[in-house]
């Protein structure tokens, strides 16, 4: 069972470093690109995309935990 189940379950992941992913990088990916995508970037590369210090990233991540004001950012892994 454990098997399928795994299988199924496609690990979200960088598109252009293959990092895995994690909520936050799906979310903040969502928040600032495109709300519908379907293929993220990790933080470090979003951040090199957008010509912003990786930090500015996490501050917003944070930001956004820390208010509960974007829905995206609700659940914290
Ligand atoms: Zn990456």
């Amino acid at each position: 069972m454990t098997e399928q189940v795994h299988a199924k379950q496609m690990k979200p992941i960088c598109r252009d470093c293959g990092a895995a992913l994690t909520s936050d990088d799906i979310a903040i990916y969502r928040k600032l690109v495109f709300r519908e995508a379907k293929e993220y970037l990790c933080m470090t590369c979003l951040a090199d995309d957008l010509g912003v210090p990786r930090k500015r990233l996490e501050d917003i991540a944070a930001y956004y935990h820390r208010t509960g004001f974007c829905s995206l950012f609700v659940q914290y892994t």
